[in-house]
């Protein structure tokens, strides 16, 4: 069955992009699956919660966030490089610009009880972070070997005033958490909202999502046409886990053909080692957690256990948008190796006084295999800060 969309940018009503997307959840779910997906234009549109998304993205989150002109980077690549600086976002990372909007969609929806899942606990602590704003009881669900490894982000869960309860079934990782809190919804469907953290999931979670980030680029349009003179540049690069700094960074040139879109996975060891979380080039086509997308899976449909140094982008799969970015080939697709994203974070560092975090090195580090030319203006998402990775690159100095 294929089904068409109108574009490359919205789903169809059953929220399908292309051949992916969808919506495939327990029975049990239909109910508050189809309530959001009748509901979420309608809300978001309103006055009401423009005005309070608006408000919260600047005066809490602190946008716009800035679009700096890296000088040094610039002279490396003999290009024009500019950062676009969600590494300032409240928090950390850019993940907070979509757990606010659907904290207010959950309030306009009467929910009193958020769940979320995490893999590097950014995602967990921007959830944890907007439910203490609004003083509603936030429960995430994090892998037993991700809390060993970010111990940092379960203190500040803990802190705001969250519950975090781990998953321990599986790789105890990421997708294993999400197993869970999809597990948890279903048996609190009444009460409960789930906030889910990246462009995946069932419809209409990956366009809803989507549209959340889309304020990066809204504000890389108006801040290169204060710079440039032209509101689009030659390029934008951002890493992909889920895919929503991506699809956030994307989004407003997506329908612009003359903006080159390039999306960074994470090779881990190698695309060929059998450690790796590069899911366009060794997936194919399947469901996961909600949705039909490219995943990485066994031939009888197992899913692969996922490898990268970053938790962030450690997830077997990408979410429908990207997916038919990917086959549609409005987007090119790289990877980086973990060894790759190192260095390319010890090299931002030193010569920007800018710590990426790991997942944002991704894409930095594709600038090594890139040609640009000299009048070339290339913006690379800079998804979050490297505080949270410290550990890591002490190991690796
Ligand atoms: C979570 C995270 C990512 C990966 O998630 P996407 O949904 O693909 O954006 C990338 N960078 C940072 C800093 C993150 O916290």
């Amino acid at each position: 069955m294929s089904h068409r969309s109108a574009n490359l940018l919205h789903p169809d009503q059953h929220g399908y992009y292309g051949d992916f997307g969808g919506a495939f959840v327990p029975e049990m779910l239909y109910p508050n699956v189809r309530e959001l997906q009748e509901n979420y234009l309608k809300i978001t549109a309103t006055k009401k919660f423009r005005s309070a998304f608006e408000k919260l993205l600047k005066d809490y989150v602190g946008r716009p966030t800035p679009l700096f002109y890296a000088e040094n980077l610039s002279r490396q690549y003999h290009t024009n490089i500019y950062l676009k600086r969600e590494d300032l976002c409240h928090t950390g990372a850019h993940k907070i610009n979509n757990t606010i909007g659907q904290v207010l969609l959950a309030e306009a929806l009467g929910k009193t009880r958020i769940i979320a899942e995490t893999g590097a606990g950014q995602h967990g602590v921007a959830t944890a972070t907007v439910c203490a704003l609004k003083g509603l009881e936030c429960v995430v669900y994090m892998g037993e070997k991700d809390i060993e490894r970010q111990a940092p982000n379960v203190a500040r869960m803990k802190m705001l005033g969250a519950k975090v309860v781990p998953a321990r079934s599986g790789s105890k990782t990421l997708k294993d958490a999400t197993n869970e809190a999809i597990r948890d919804w279903i048996n609190h469907a009444a009460d409960t909202y789930y906030i889910i953290g990246s462009v995946v999931g069932p419809h209409p979670y990956p366009d809803m999502v989507a549209r959340f980030q889309s304020v990066i680029s809204r504000e890389i349009q108006k801040q290169l046409k204060k710079i440039t003179g032209n509101e689009l540049p030659s390029y934008v690069i951002a890493c992909v886990g889920g895919g929503s700094n991506a699809a956030g960074a994307f989004y407003h040139f997506i329908e612009e053909k003359k903006v080159k879109l390039v999306a960074v996975e994470a090779a881990g060891l190698g695309i060929k080692s059998g450690m790796s979380a590069a899911t366009t080039q060794l997936g194919t086509t399947g469901i996961l957690h909600g949705s039909k997308s490219l995943l990485m899976q066994t031939a009888d449909g197992q899913v692969t256990e996922p490898h990268s140094i970053s938790a962030g982008l450690d997830y077997p799969g990408i979410g429908p948008l990207h997916a038919n970015l990917y086959t549609s080939k409005r987007a090119e697709f790289l990877s980086a190796t973990d060894g790759e994203a190192l260095a390319a974070a010890f090299n931002l560092s030193k010569k920007e006084g800018i710590i990426p975090a790991l997942e944002s090195a991704h894409a930095l580090a594709v600038l090594n295999n890139k040609k640009f030319r000299k009048s070339d203006v290339v913006v690379i998402c800079l998804s979050g800060r490297g505080d949270k990775d410290l550990a890591t690159y002490m190991d690796n100095l």
